[in-house]
């Protein structure tokens, strides 16, 4: 099974100006974007920022208060949701009982009259590796299998946009992170296009070509994921996509590559090409993972940030890295993370430090 046989490639979304206001509560705000033809695209926020309702406009279970949804250049905001070219995985799979898992998958084509119907479903099902269970019941199979013969479902349909709501959600976490990496694998294969919606930045990350981060009804920032990670343009994106120490303060100086903030007596320099804003008051980061500690001061070098003395109030051991805990007067406890080179460079409980790290990070 390959692209070819699913012949009609994903087609592009456009959001235009969509809203969505229940009474009392708008949950989606003026939203605009654009989603192109072939793209693995993850919507990723928290609990009650609007995600599933995107979703559900875009499927046609819920109408706009404003705006216009276009799938592969034609509008279809007051198409209704069976005529879209949309399918939707959500987290329970919703498989019938009493039918085989090929039933399953045939039934839309069936349904449609779709003469290869069974030669289709069977198809669909080696796509997700399933068609040797093809003749058992959903109750014979487990969680991630089942969730792969919707996904079967779903993709036999050829629709031109896929949509997942938290698919993975229902799996435990070995199970998840497997399911990532062959979703992704069949998405690539089909080429159909993927919109996934999920509250894990893990998720979003190692699957999606592109992310858009969601707050309150709006998206906050959309890119790449190793770009989001790198460049979060506010504090929300920073710390929703992994941890990140922040410090707030005043622009102090600033020359024609960096500028300076002072934050309760500590001095950071962020190159400009990073800086959002280049005066007054403003917030930086840094990931913990980017931090080194040492037990002296460190000599002061143009292009590293030194900050301390602090003490370890915590250390967590776990295998490949420790994590420590830094508590220094004025800041808000600072999270490092160390690969483990060698027992005898670990820092303990209470002891004086010193965070350095290059001005780049
Ligand atoms: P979760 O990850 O928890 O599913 P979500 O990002 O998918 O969250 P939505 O389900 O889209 O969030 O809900 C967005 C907001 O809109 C929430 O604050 C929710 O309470 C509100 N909302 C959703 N449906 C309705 C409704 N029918 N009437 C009023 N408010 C609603």
């Amino acid at each position: 099974v390959s692209r070819g046989d699913f012949a009609e490639a994903g087609a592009d979304l456009e959001l235009v100006g969509i809203s969505k206001r229940f009474p009392g509560f708008t949950a989606i705000d003026d939203l605009d974007l654009t989603i192109p033809a072939g793209s693995f695209f993850a919507l990723l926020g928290p609990s009650g920022c609007g995600k599933t309702t995107t979703l559900r406009l875009i499927a046609g279970l819920e109408e706009p208060t404003a705006g216009r949804i276009l799938i592969g250049g034609k509008d279809v905001t007051r198409t209704k949701a069976f005529q879209r070219p949309v399918n939707t995985v959500f987290q329970s799979y919703a498989l019938f009982p009493h039918m085989t898992i090929l039933e399953n998958v045939a039934f839309g084509l069936k349904r449609r009259g779709v003469k290869d119907a069974t030669r289709l479903a069977h198809e669909a099902l080696q796509l997700v590796e399933l068609d040797h269970v093809s003749a058992r019941r959903p109750s014979q199979l487990s969680g991630g299998q089942q969730q792969r013969v919707a996904l079967a479902r779903a993709v036999v349909n050829r629709p031109a946009l896929l949509l997942l709501d938290e698919p993975l959600g229902a799996l435990d976490l070995k199970l998840r992170r497997q399911m990532q990496i062959e979703l992704k694998d069949i998405q690539s294969e089909v080429g159909l296009t993927f919109l996934h919606v999920t509250h894990d930045q893990e998720e979003a990350m190692t699957m999606a070509d592109t992310v858009a981060v969601m707050n309150k009804g709006q998206i906050e920032q959309m890119g790449a994921p190793q770009e989001l990670y790198e460049l979060p343009r506010t504090a929300f994106v920073a710390t929703f996509l992994g941890q990140s120490n922040l410090f707030t303060g005043q622009v102090v100086s600033s020359n024609a590559d960096s500028i300076t903030v002072d934050s309760a007596g500590a001095r950071i320099t962020v190159p400009k090409p990073r800086a959002e804003r280049q005066s007054g008051l403003v917030t930086v980061g840094v990931r913990p993972e980017k931090v080194s500690l040492t037990s002296t001061k460190p000599a002061e070098a143009a292009g590293v940030n030194v900050v301390g003395p602090g003490r370890i109030s915590d250390v967590s051991f776990s295998g490949v890295s420790t994590q420590y805990e830094v508590t220094i007067a004025g800041h808000g406890p600072i999270s490092v993370f160390e690969q483990n080179t060698s027992i005898s460079r670990m820092h303990h409980d209470g002891d004086e430090v010193w965070l350095t790290w290059s001005v780049e990070h």
